[in-house]
């Protein structure tokens, strides 16, 4: 049997620049310096200058960096959010836990992304805000959703976890709404050792209040103006996502060479498959995310990927309405057909950047042979 082509493989990459990480380490040890500091201020000075934002504000993770932004803007108890039904939990975990409710559009068939005529009709007197996924790497068709809440002068909130380093317009996700969220979770585009997250505007009022709200609502210390929490990011997470970045160009580039080939492999042969769409200029990959066109096929299809040793996800399983959680909140099962579908019949296969286009090749021909 050919060797397994593991879903996501982080020591690769890591283990190739390990002589540079082990010096980070031992400089950090010799600083005795933890938490915040001279790093984390480095490492936020130019994550501000690569992503053309005017602060970038270091937190403890993505699910942190969406709950201190909401906090920033003062969302809470009785305001409702809008938010996509297909996405990672964290983004409707945050709006509940502010005290607001999260509610819920559905995606665009397309690039599962935050539908604008659904969010449109989500809106409510007591909308506070929308919060947008760039699902997968690829940008929410952001003009849209900036033009249907500056109608209302509602703020637009980038849950940009999964899109360090995408494009849409010339700006980068993160400087396109009132404010970004970032993850550094280990298998994100720009990916930590550990947990951490960021928090980006170019709003200079925001951006105090989450520099104050990431360490306990005091900026002073023991003199606390606002209600906050731990939400700090450390020195060794900051100190060694800054050896990453100036090499984050070159890993978003083998993630678009993998999605190109993929492309070039399992389209055009009539397979009853819809692929991404590779073309969407400053798309990112973060996931190569296929949809079968019979959902039925999906988990077989699984199945045999793994009997071959090939790892695949499903992201995601089941849309956030119907997570036994968010139930109660609505819209009940059938109101949200494209997230609905879209949990049945997507299916995200390995593309992270040091990955062989051997390896893709693999995956792609024992797709096409599933299908034979
Ligand atoms: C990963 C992710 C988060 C949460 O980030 P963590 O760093 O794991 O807390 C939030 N939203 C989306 C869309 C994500 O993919």
């Amino acid at each position: 049997m050919t060797a397994p082509v593991p879903f996501f493989d982080r020591a690769r990459g890591d283990l190739a620049m390990q002589d540079e990480l082990s010096a980070v380490f031992q400089s950090v040890l010799r600083s005795g310096h933890y938490i915040l500091g001279p790093e984390v201020e480095a490492f936020e000075s130019e994550c501000a200058a690569y992503l053309g934002v005017r602060h970038a504000i270091g937190v403890s993770s993505g699910t942190d960096a969406l709950l201190v932004a909401l906090m920033a803007l003062g969302v809470g108890a009785g305001d409702e959010v809008v938010c996509p039904a297909y996405t990672f939990f964290a983004t409707a975990g945050a709006i509940h836990r502010t005290g607001a409710t999260p509610v819920f559009a559905d995606v665009l068939p397309g690039s599962l992304n935050l539908d604008p005529a659904s969010t449109a009709r989500a809106l409510t007197e007591r909308t506070r805000a929308i919060l947008a996924v760039h699902l997968f790497g690829g940008c929410a068709p952001m003009d849209e959703l900036l033009a249907i809440a500056g109608g209302r002068g509602l703020p637009v909130i980038e849950d940009a976890a999964q899109a360090f380093g995408a494009e849409r317009g010339g700006r980068r996700a993160g400087a396109l709404g009132l404010m970004g969220c970032f993850s550094f979770f280990p298998t994100k585009n720009l990916g930590g050792f550990g947990d951490g997250g960021l928090v980006t505007t170019d709003h200079d009022e925001l951006a105090e209040r989450v520099r104050t709200l990431r360490a306990q609502g005091a900026r002073k210390k023991h003199h606390h103006t606002r209600v906050g929490g731990n939400f700090r990011l450390d020195a060794l997470q900051a100190a060694l996502l800054r050896r990453k970045l100036p090499r984050l160009g070159a890993l978003l580039e083998r993630r678009r060479e993998h999605a190109a080939r993929y492309a070039a492999l399992l389209g055009g042969r009539d397979l009853p498959l819809a692929l991404p769409d590779a073309g969407a200029a400053g798309r990112t990959f973060n996931q190569y995310v296929i949809r079968l066109k019979d959902a039925s096929l999906r988990d077989p299809l699984r199945s045999s990927l793994a009997e071959q040793g090939i790892g695949t996800e499903i992201y995601y399983p089941a849309p956030l309405h119907l997570q036994p959680c968010f139930a109660r909140l609505g819209p009940p099962e059938g109101s949200l057909p494209v997230a609905e579908a879209a949990a049945r019949d997507t299916l995200a296969l390995p593309i992270f950047p040091e990955l062989t286009g051997e390896e893709v090749a693999r995956v792609a021909a024992a797709i096409a042979s599933f299908f034979a």
